[in-house]
């Protein structure tokens, strides 16, 4: 794990078979072959930045992103290379949603709310983002998304209750999925004209974070000594929620 998400794909994350930029729409997506040597988020990487871990489950971790909007934004990510929520076993699915949940309730106890999103598109390992909001300005949240998504003329639907991505996202598919504190669930599948940083410029704006100096991430990489002192302050604040359990984390 060398960068954030937003990263643009120096070395074609999506596979070197990926079908040009535009072609998301038609069609079946070209099968992925990828080198996992290459990929920043493999946890089996060398390059791996592990002054970013927080936690490190037995299919999924958590780390801080490169650029943090808040000294409390997280991710959570499969630990073996995996392309996206979509495709991710049932076993890898609950420990994220464990994760989440757990990172839920660090946010209530700070008077926050979490939202997460995962933007299968430009990258190809999996992450969902979880980024803790004042609960007072959570009430603007689902029209935030809506009205943002309008802006850029982006169709972002809300799912029904029993919808999953992964009944409605074909293999391979790219898309951007945000799951609301409310229980509203919003999907984006044509990725055509999609702003690589929509999730960061939605939470950043005026009425929710402001902090829209921070939208690009690679504006507010922090010092690396500061990522080791703002990881460790978030593994204190996490030990009691965590899902690993230190005495058990031998096997
Ligand atoms: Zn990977």
């Amino acid at each position: 794990m060398q960068a954030d998400p937003d990263e643009e794909d120096p070395i074609d994350r999506g596979g070197r078979n990926r079908k040009r930029r535009g072609d998301f729409d038609e069609g079946k997506p070209a099968k992925i072959e990828f080198n996992t040597d290459n990929c920043w988020f493999c946890l089996s990487n060398a390059n791996a930045e592990k002054h970013l871990i927080v936690s490190v489950g037995k299919k999924a971790y958590a780390a801080m992103p490169k650029g943090p909007l808040t000294e409390d934004h997280v991710m959570v990510l499969s630990i073996q290379h995996v392309q996206s929520m979509a495709v991710a076993d049932a076993d890898l699915r609950a420990e994220i949603a464990a994760y989440r949940d757990a990172f839920a309730l660090m946010a209530d106890a700070a008077d926050k709310t979490l939202v997460a999103f995962e933007r299968n598109f430009k990258c190809s390992h999996l992450q969902l983002q979880l980024i803790p909001v004042p609960k007072t300005n959570s009430r603007a949240l689902r029209m935030a998304f809506l009205v943002a998504a309008q802006d850029h003329k982006i169709e972002l639907g809300v799912l029904e209750k029993d919808q999953q991505i992964w009944d409605i996202v074909e293999e391979g598919h790219p898309y951007f999925y945000a799951e609301l504190p409310d229980g509203t669930r919003l999907l984006c599948t044509k990725m055509r004209n999609f702003p690589i940083h929509f999730g960061r410029e939605v939470l950043a704006s005026p009425e929710l974070l402001d902090c829209l100096d921070k939208v690009d991430w690679k504006n507010c990489v922090l010092e690396h000594a500061k990522e080791a002192e703002v990881t460790n302050d978030l593994k204190a604040r996490f030990k009691q929620y965590d899902i690993v359990d230190e005495s058990d984390s031998e096997d």
